[in-house]
Parts: structure tokens; sequence; C-alpha cells
């Protein structure tokens, strides 16, 4: 992943870039971020993404 791509959203929770898994950051088609902190359980890291009206982008991995 690099700056910009597209994330996944699944059932309305933001997808960890890195290893897919659903994490339990809820996004509506209405949440709009800026360098949100996405927390991922399953890689321990944390990802800055962006999400502008359902659309999550990734920022970078600030582990
Ligand atoms: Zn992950």
């Amino acid at each position: 992943m690099k700056k910009g791509d597209k994330l996944a959203v699944k059932d309305g929770y933001a997808v960890c870039p890195v290893c897919r898994h659903k994490t339990s950051q809820a996004i509506r088609p209405d949440t709009v971020a800026d360098n949100l902190q996405l927390w991922c359980r399953n890689c321990k890291a944390i990802h800055l993404v962006k999400i502008d009206r359902g659309q999550c982008s990734m920022i970078s991995r600030c582990r």
C-alpha cells in the first residue's frame, strides 16, 4: 500500500490495508476524517488514513 491507495470498507468497517482484516473502525457513508489513526489488532500497527465520505485512503503507516 502506498499513499493515496484506497482502503476497502467491509460491512461498514474499515479494512486493514496490510492484512485485509476488518478493523473496529466504523465507516459511515458520510464519515470524513483526516489523519485518522486506524488500529489493526491483527498486525498490531497503526495506519494513518484519510476518510472522505466513506472513501478511505492510506496516508502512511506510523509505527
Ligand atoms: Zn492489519
